[in-house]
């Protein structure tokens, strides 16, 4: 007997990156609802299922929607501001003093630009830290993405917030507006151990412990970073967070490069989530993210594209390429970073930073949050192996739809819940208020 569902979406290929990785030939997902109702070969489900939308995806390659776990959506609104500059430097001299002057329009449209970017490249969930992070949310809740966001907290005023109580004060508030909401979630957002003080810090996880929030902090960055904890907290990083308690609760934990194996182990057992940030690592010349000792530690490691400036770009398919090439040649290695454990990295790992188990693979019950590529593409053919094209060969401009929760945001060009030309408009304002911020003639 024939049941109802709400869409068909067939598929040359899917890759469910289930526990099995199970991947279907010629195969279709009934959704409804919101959910994975069926999954599996496509003639199978066109016997069992009556839907009321069919999408011919018989040319295309289906994946679970990737998960951006470390970014600052609305920097989209600095990308390629300032380049080729030292992390510290870069931050205090060029990203600071434009963003002490932002409003929080301006970080709502740079927000929706940067989650439009997202879900025209695949991504239908990220972890976003910044200031102004109701707009942010506001803005993912524009678009239909999946958000987990909370006020960054700094110790020092930020164009939000006077004082890091203030912070922690929006952090409570956006977490009882959003109480609920099966798409946002609020976490705490300590900046890192070098902008904050240990008072703050301690702050942050008895908030987060209140509200069980979890906690989502940029953490052993650089060696620069080591150098300012030894120097103002005695300790380095990962000692200095763990001492003001933050590992005790769900931590995502971003960059992570300048790490011991002690350190790597404490994270491990803490069951910290590791946000690796190759693009962003590579353009600040940060270092490079232990992978072997990590996988070796059984750390848990998603992938996420930080924010627009130190990238310049929020796409996941090429963070996934970068990811796998740079541990090749940092290890000298050409088994390093399979294309397997990358996809793995940018989905299933990526459910893991977001705190929330459901996402990151295509599963009956499961929500329907995925993208689709199209494989006539010159650079996907021929096919013979999807995750290698998935990582390898995919720049993200394959990407002809993208859904979360079943419901399509992105097709073919167009973005279903906003207005994209009126967008590029209104941001014509806020490059030129960038400028004059910057002090920069262009
Ligand atoms: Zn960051």
């Amino acid at each position: 007997m024939m049941q109802c569902c709400d869409l068909l979406l067939t598929a040359a290929c899917i890759l469910t990156q289930d526990a099995e990785h199970t991947i279907w030939q010629n195969g279709a997902l009934a959704i409804t609802a919101g959910r994975i109702a069926d999954l599996g070969p496509a003639e199978d489900l066109r016997a069992r299922w009556q839907a009321k939308t069919v999408v011919d995806g018989s040319s295309m390659l289906v994946l679970p929607g990737l998960v951006n776990a470390h970014t600052h959506a609305a920097m989209t609104i600095l990308r390629g501001l300032a380049d080729d500059m030292p992390l510290i430097s870069w931050l205090t001299q060029r990203i600071f003093p434009v963003e002490a002057g932002l409003n929080p329009e301006e970080v709502r449209l740079g927000s929706l630009l940067g989650f439009a970017e997202m879900l025209r490249t695949g991504t239908t969930a990220c972890v976003d830290m910044y200031i102004h992070e109701a707009q942010v949310l506001e803005a993912a809740h524009t678009a239909g993405i999946r958000c987990l966001a909370g006020e960054g907290v700094f110790g020092f005023p930020s164009a939000a917030c006077p004082s890091y109580r203030q912070a922690l004060d929006i952090t409570r508030d956006l977490a009882a507006r959003w109480a609920g909401h099966d798409r946002l979630r609020v976490a705490v957002n300590p900046h890192s151990v070098y902008t904050t003080s240990p008072d703050m810090l301690l702050a942050c996880r008895d908030l987060a412990e209140e509200l069980h929030l979890p906690v989502h902090i940029h953490l052993a960055e650089s060696p620069d970073e080591t150098a300012r904890s030894l120097e103002q907290h005695g300790v380095r990083p990962v000692e200095h967070a763990r001492a003001c308690g933050l590992l005790d609760l769900p931590c995502t934990a971003a960059h992570v490069v300048d790490v011991t194996d002690e350190e790597i182990a404490l994270l491990a057992r803490k069951r910290v989530v590791a946000v690796h940030n190759p693009s962003s690592n590579m353009k600040l010349a940060s270092g490079i993210l232990p992978l072997a000792r990590m996988q070796a530690a059984a750390l848990s490691l998603a992938l996420g594209t930080d924010g627009a400036a130190s990238n310049n770009q929020l796409n996941m398919f090429t963070e996934m390429g970068r990811a796998a090439l740079l541990h090749k040649i940092a290890q000298n290695d050409p088994t390093a970073a399979s294309a397997a454990c990358v996809l793995d990295m940018a989905t299933r790992h990526g459910a893991a930073a977001m705190h929330d188990a459901r996402l990151g693979q295509l599963t009956v019950g499961g929500p329907a949050d995925l993208t689709a590529l199209d494989l006539t593409a010159p650079n996907m053919q021929p096919l013979y192996h999807p995750v290698s094209h998935a990582v390898y060969a995919a720049t993200g401009h394959e990407v002809r739809l993208t859904m979360v929760a079943g419901e399509i945001l992105y097709q073919d060009g167009r973005f279903t819940r906003f207005d994209y030309p009126a967008l590029l408009q209104e941001l014509r304002a806020v490059r030129s208020a960038v400028l004059r911020r910057a002090g920069t003639a262009h």
